[in-house]
């Protein structure tokens, strides 16, 4: 079993101390790039399709030209993971403009990069499942669709990075993010649900959403179950008279959310669906995929 980390940079494989990008690439200096946090499941590629389906639909919207085709991507993929052979990973892709010089025209970026590190996943704590997460409410407002369309998955982060911090200055883990209208779009990496009498609401991606992965794999679970599930637009009053609230995201997998901005949510301990939904969700992840290794008996 191969247990070093595995890193692909422009088609080779590298060791890590050795993995690099020019100080002149485009990533680095501007932002200018598009990426993906993937999980595998006891050998299992969560969903890879629809992450490399994402991939791509960011990089059409800042036209930035993958030098690998979606089948060529998704190899690339399933072979770093199987380099790194463990059963639970984690992968990041990126792929930046590439190397060009101080200018920011695109145009002197002649070969984007492509980079993907199959790394392990470093876990939340168990306390934000078994007693629930805090979240704030922060002045810093999601970048308006109008400006830069939330659904593009880039290098740049700083608005969510700006709400991160916003919401360690105020003592608290995370942040919910509003959009310029004062709906709530997500968390600074992660989707947020609340439950209200009996049915599943999210911020629709017209609120500022990104279209996550886990935020989809919830929605098809829910419904499966036959609960009624509605994209749509919530305001702080949906999280504070909310039964039931949760984060949704690659890494964190599904949070439960037991107090926003000193408010106690529902009864203030994880909700019933939000369990119902974290047991479903540990099943799918582990089916709904691409097998990269064989999966233990
Ligand atoms: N919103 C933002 C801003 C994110 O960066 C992410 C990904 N970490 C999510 C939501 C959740 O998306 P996914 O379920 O695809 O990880």
């Amino acid at each position: 079993m191969q247990t070093a980390m595995q890193i692909y940079v422009n088609g080779c494989f590298v060791p890590a101390q050795e993995a690099s990008v020019s100080v002149f690439d485009h990533g680095f200096l501007y932002g200018d790039g598009v990426f993906e946090g993937i999980r595998v499941y006891d050998g299992n590629i969560f969903r890879l399709q629809q992450h490399v389906e994402r991939l791509y639909h960011s990089a059409q919207c800042i036209l930035l030209r993958i030098p690998l085709t979606p089948e060529e991507m998704r190899l690339a993929i399933v072979e770093t993971v199987r380099r790194r052979g463990l059963p639970s990973q984690y992968v990041r892709a990126v792929v930046s403009r590439g190397a060009g010089d101080l200018g920011l025209d695109p145009r002197r970026c002649k070969h984007p990069s492509v980079i993907i590190i199959a790394d392990t996943i470093s876990l939340y704590p168990e306390q934000f499942y078994t007693e629930g997460l805090e979240l704030v409410t922060v002045a810093t407002r999601r970048t308006p669709s109008w400006a830069l369309d939330p659904r593009i998955k880039s290098l740049n982060y700083l608005n969510n990075i700006l709400a991160k911090l916003e919401a360690q200055q105020a003592g608290v883990e995370e942040a919910v993010l509003l959009n310029a209208e004062g709906y709530v779009a997500e968390c600074t990496a992660d989707n947020i649900f609340v439950v209200r009498q009996g049915r599943l609401l999210t911020p629709s991606t017209a609120a500022g959403a990104l279209l996550g992965v886990t935020r989809d794999g919830v929605l098809d679970l829910a419904r499966e179950q036959g609960i009624p599930c509605e994209e749509t637009f919530l305001t702080r009053y949906d999280l504070y008279t909310a039964e039931e609230c949760f984060m949704t995201g690659t890494g964190a997998e599904i949070v439960p959310v037991i107090r926003i901005d000193r408010r106690q949510i529902g009864t203030g301990t994880p909700g019933a669906m939000t369990q119902q939904l974290r047991q479903a969700f540990a099943k799918l992840c582990r089916n709904d995929g691409v097998r990269a290794l064989p999966a233990a008996v």
